[in-house]
């Protein structure tokens, strides 16, 4: 499958570092390549606001695992690089969400995609739009950058620096 997209976020220790590590981490996996990284940006968190700014980046993937494989795969990334299980949407060392599996829906126990929460987020949004502009969301037609152009909350996403 190709056209899979994760999202990366880390708000506590060396947040870029730790991203990077990710996409190292997620590159190795077995039957995943990365194909397309964004730049990394720093992000206002949203929720909790009592927590430090997070590192947010969106990678591509071309993979044969499918997506309750690549979830699993996922959390053991995050176990591996220390995530400490807080309060949701608390401060994480790493968080790894998969926003899109090609044109799939998943529906299941633990798992959704589209990620629910994706088009709400700016900090997802405007990264994936730097990397497949042209991906139309599955159910809402609308391409990654007209849903970027129109996301709240972009003035509390700035470009951290470049790939
Ligand atoms: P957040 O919503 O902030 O990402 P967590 O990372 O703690 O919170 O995720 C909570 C649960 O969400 C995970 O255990 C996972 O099973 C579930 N989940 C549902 N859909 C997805 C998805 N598309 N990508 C990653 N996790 C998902
Ligand atoms: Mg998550």
């Amino acid at each position: 499958m190709d056209s899979v997209f994760i999202s990366i976020g880390s708000n506590r220790g060396n947040r870029p570092a730790i991203c990077k590590e990710a996409v190292c981490r997620i590159d190795s996996l077995k039957s995943v390549t990365v194909v397309s990284k964004s730049a990394l940006y720093e992000t206002e968190p949203v929720g909790l606001i009592a927590q430090g700014r997070f590192i947010n980046c969106v990678i591509g993937l071309s993979t044969g695992r499918s997506p309750l494989e690549l979830l699993r795969d996922l959390k053991n990334i995050e176990m591996e690089l220390g995530r400490v299980k807080a309060k949701r949407w608390g401060s994480r060392l790493i968080d790894l969400d998969i926003i899109f599996y090609g044109n799939e829906a998943v529906d299941v126990e633990g798992l959704c995609v589209p990620h629910r929460e994706a088009v709400n987020r700016a900090f997802v949004l405007l990264p994936m739009a730097e990397i497949a502009g042209d991906f139309i969301h599955p159910r809402l037609g609308l391409s990654i950058s007209e849903l970027a152009s129109k996301v709240p909350g972009t003035e509390g996403v700035k470009r951290y620096e470049q790939e």
